[in-house]
């Protein structure tokens, strides 16, 4: 077999993927594998076996982060790749399954082939990614994020704790803060996920290759004026926290074309009026800032000009406001010799490609801390994703599965 010839045994990669989306699957309400729930601990069960079964190396860290490992006794950093197996309530099948188990099967491939391999390769499922206890639990425990205080304070929406919850499967959650890993020890990681965006059903292209994953800033947002009765009060006698928010939402497209750049967002996603009644001036507006870009330089120029707006509105109407930062997260660029490795992918294999920023955040985006990253995404239909309407089209899953397989290669020979 010549290298161009290297592909996934796409039948095998198939039966893998249909097994794993029957473990925590509920009928008619998609798939319940939330971290350390008793899915999430099935779909690890299964993940073991199939490492087992490929002849690879099965390893669990400090953080119960999932490896299969290939060439492990090779003194050079490690290769790795993978994404995640938990999900959020009423899943897909594919948001993080799709990495993991094409890891899986790049590295049974490779096992098979007679490639005679410079590095280790490891296929890596991390825990907690989806946030039941705050999110990107194992990335963090290898970037060296985990302390002892994050470990005292994950707790899920019904208050179990981390610790408790990892408890309860035999696990330390103590461990993690040995799971770090030294940034000499990964040589590149590699993540394949879908799109979760509109962008590549919309051009009908199997591949993105990933430049950078958007880093944001959330606020919680309050406008406090005058609750008043709406038939006694004239209108220039009002300080309607809701007539501020609505100026300040027609002020987001100004704000974003003057200050940002074309990859920029910014979303109200939830508002709260008080009192919240038809004949009542609404005295206090709650609302949620979201804003991203992949540049954290821009990101600042956006905080200050949508400060600024707020301040200017809220005088000129007579409101108080007051605003909570409620997350923070810093824009990443992929490696560039990471990304060019994947161009060089999708060009042996003739798959049409584009190159496109990452919209969701991604363990990539922790792991991109301490090692070179990159990242293939592959269509979601329609964009859909945290939902069990996730769908790719197979031609596109086995695109993306052998454009990290030749990726893996050739990082590793
Ligand atoms: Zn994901």
């Amino acid at each position: 077999m010549t290298y161009h010839e290297l592909r996934i045994n796409s039948e095998r990669l198939r039966e893998d993927m249909d097994a794993l989306a029957r473990i925590g699957r509920r009928e008619n309400h998609g798939i319940y594998r939330m971290a350390f729930s008793e899915g999430d601990m099935a779909g690890r069960a299964w993940l073991r076996q199939r490492i087992e079964d490929s002849g690879l190396v099965f390893f669990q860290d400090g953080a119960a982060n999932l490896y299969a490992r290939l060439n492990p006794n090779a003194t050079t950093p490690s290769i790795i790749a993978g994404s995640h197996m938990d999900t959020v309530p009423g899943a897909g099948h594919l948001d993080g399954a799709l990495g993991v188990v094409c890891a899986l099967e790049a590295l049974r491939v490779l096992n098979e082939s007679s490639i005679e391999l410079k590095h280790p390769l490891e296929a890596v499922s991390f825990s907690d990614e989806e946030g039941r206890f705050g999110g990107m639990f194992g990335s963090q425990a290898i970037a060296g994020l985990v302390t002892p205080e994050y470990l005292h304070n994950a707790s899920d929406l019904d208050g179990i704790t981390l610790s408790d919850a990892m408890a309860a499967q035999d696990l330390d959650a103590g461990e993690a803060l040995h799971a770090q890993r030294h940034p000499d020890s990964i040589h590149a990681y590699l993540e394949l996920h879908i799109e979760q965006g509109p962008v590549l059903d919309r051009k009908g292209l199997s591949i993105g290759i990933v430049d950078a994953i958007t880093g944001l800033f959330k606020w919680e947002i309050a406008l406090t004026g005058m609750a008043n009765h709406a038939g006694t009060t004239p209108m220039d006698m009002r300080a309607d926290a809701f007539q501020g928010l609505a100026e300040f939402a027609g002020q987001i497209d100004r704000v974003l074309s003057e200050y940002g750049s074309p990859h920029s967002t910014a979303t109200i996603g939830r508002v709260e009026l008080t009192p919240g009644a038809a004949n009542v001036i609404p005295g206090r507006a709650l609302f949620s800032l979201d804003v991203r870009d992949t540049d954290s330089h821009i990101l600042n120029t956006l905080s200050d000009a949508f400060r600024r707006t707020l301040s200017t509105i809220a005088r000129r109407r007579d409101l108080m406001f007051e605003f909570t930062v409620l997350s923070e997260i810093a824009p990443v660029q992929c490696d560039a010799s990471v990304t060019s490795a994947i161009e060089v992918s999708v060009q042996t294999l003739g798959i049409p490609a584009t190159h496109l920023n990452s919209g969701a955040a991604h363990d990539a985006q922790i792991i991109a801390g301490i090692a070179p990253t990159g990242m293939i995404f592959v269509p979601s239909k329609e964009g859909r994703s945290h939902s069990a309407a996730e769908w790719t089209a197979w031609k596109d899953i086995e695109a993306g599965a052998n454009t990290l397989l030749h990726t893996l290669k050739q990082l590793a020979t």
